[in-house]
């Protein structure tokens, strides 16, 4: 086997060239199983965004007038070259992220079926024809792509959630630039090059990076970017939000999650924690559909926490290229932190920990797979994201104080249930507060359906025809013939 190899340069790309940023400042870039620096990563300095700009402006022009039938011709060979270079894309990821090596090939592979499925959307971007009042008029509803956008993607998934902007962006016929996450460089080079080569024009994508609060600031308030689209915190997607608003540009925003995760008696309770545990511990629970909050219906309680503590114990936690971890470290000393504060919390309050609760050695960020009981209301993690490698075990007895409960956060993105019975499950349907359910089975966050939360969650879709039409504008035309 090769040594894997980092990237020796982490260029941005603006107007079709890759160049070296001008600000003259600029960061590590570093590995969080080792804490050791593994690449220089430059800024962008106020030029350099004023380069992107101009560049997308152009490429703007360019692209709205290639056909959809074009568009997706290009996209389909982006994407067949994210998967021809899944291995060197996802070796940049472990990384400068984390995850386990399996993990970041799923990444970029489902991320090149992001590009497939937006480039085929693009073709059905349809308008419609109302009926006129009169003879000979012709009323059309024609949908138009919105203009240059001001993407901001997160270092959780550093590949998919650049993707879900960038393939939809560009399908819809909107050009882009991409602010991608400072910490996690490579991975998002890697992929956008697969755009180059596809035959994207000059000035259609750009990719910086920065200050970020600089970088938003600077973009949103540019008369020529016409639609933001960020994925991170609620606190910075709030910020975001209200700029974008004083411009009065259009935006979406995929925030935090508190996922809860409704198990009741009759479920399958093995399977159940099968796959949570799954779930929870997949990317060290930085994931903002991770299932935090477990309400268990009483008489399945013992048994699904037994069995979810067994299996948390059992993820072997290590380097993600080694193929013997199943959890890689967490993305940077800051989740650690968070773990140890939001954990400390909780304990302080009288919660006891099942299982985990601490860091692992002292280089790296490892952090081991945990179980929390009895844990009480006050305590920080019952309303706060952990976005780390934590489960919260509640009993409940009945369902609408059970919903009551998991309603009662600001936060409303995904939510879990297990049962067998229909009409548990059409009660949740109609009474959970979340942009997305899914009943005993994982089903969520495919190209195809809407990705988006509610609340604090934000607002907005990055999947289905809603993460098409986040980049379309309507126009409507009456012409009397
Ligand atoms: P953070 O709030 O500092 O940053 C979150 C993301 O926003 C980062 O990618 C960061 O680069 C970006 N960001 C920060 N300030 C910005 C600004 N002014 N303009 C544009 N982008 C900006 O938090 P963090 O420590 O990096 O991440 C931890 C928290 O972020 C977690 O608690 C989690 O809630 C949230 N998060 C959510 C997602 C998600 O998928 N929704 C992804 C990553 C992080």
């Amino acid at each position: 086997m090769t040594t894997p190899q980092y990237l020796s340069k982490l260029d941005h790309y603006i107007n079709g060239a890759w160049v070296q940023p001008t600000s003259g400042k600029g960061q590590d870039v570093v590995n969080p199983a080792t804490n050791q620096p593994i690449g220089k990563l430059g800024f962008a300095s106020k030029a350099d965004l004023d380069a992107a700009v101009k560049a997308a402006d152009a490429g703007f022009k360019t692209w709205r007038k290639v056909s959809a039938f074009e568009r997706a011709k290009i996209l389909r060979k982006a994407a067949d070259l994210v998967r021809a270079r899944a291995d060197q894309i996802a070796t940049a990821l472990t990384f400068e992220q984390g995850k386990i090596l399996g993990e970041a090939k799923l990444e970029v592979m489902g991320s090149a079926d992001v590009i497939d499925w937006f480039a085929d959307e693009g073709r059905r971007a349809y308008g419609r024809i109302i009926p006129a009042r009169a003879d000979g008029v012709r009323n059309m509803v024609i949908m138009e792509p919105v203009g240059p956008v001001a993407g901001f993607s997160p270092w959780n998934f550093p590949v998919l959630q650049a993707t879900r902007k960038i393939s939809a962006a560009l399908a819809a016929g909107c050009s882009i630039i991409v602010k991608c996450p400072e910490e996690t460089p490579g991975s998002p080079i890697e992929f956008v090059k697969c755009f180059e080569e596809a035959g994207v024009p000059d000035g259609v994508i750009n990719l910086l990076y920065g200050v970020p609060a600089e970088i938003s600031e600077y973009l949103i308030a540019h008369p020529s970017i016409r639609k933001i689209s960020f994925t991170g915190s609620v606190p910075v997607g709030k910020q975001l939000a209200s700029l974008a608003g004083l411009h009065m540009k259009r935006a979406t925003m995929e925030l935090g999650g508190h996922a809860p995760v409704m198990v009741f008696d009759d479920a399958d309770t093995d399977s159940a924690a099968n796959l949570m545990a799954f779930l929870k511990y997949r990317n060290a629970g930085q994931v903002c559909v991770s299932p935090t909050r477990f309400f268990v219906q009483e008489k399945a309680y013992d048994k699904f926490v037994a069995k979810f503590v067994d299996l948390a114990k059992a993820v072997k936690v290590g380097d993600g290229f080694d193929p013997a971890s199943k959890m890689g470290p967490l993305a940077n000393p800051r989740r650690v932190n968070a773990m140890e504060s939001i954990i400390l919390d909780a304990k302080e309050k009288g919660a006891r920990i099942e299982t985990g609760g601490s860091r692992i050695g002292n280089a790296g960020n490892f952090f081991e797979p945990t179980v929390l009981t009895g844990v009480p209301q006050n305590a920080r993690i019952m309303s706060e994201e952990p976005f780390g490698p934590v489960a919260v075990m509640m009993p409940f007895k009945d369902t609408d104080a059970m919903l009551e409960q998991a309603n009662s956060l600001p936060f409303g993105l995904a939510s879990y249930a297990f049962t067998k019975d229909a009409k548990t499950a059409a009660k949740l349907t109609d009474s959970i507060d979340a942009g997305m359910l899914t009943i005993n089975h994982f089903g969520i966050a495919l190209p195809e359906t809407p990705f988006g939360g509610i609340k604090d969650s934000g607002y907005g879709h990055e999947g289905g025809i809603e993460g098409l039409n986040a980049y379309l504008q309507t126009k409507f035309v009456s012409h009397l013939a």
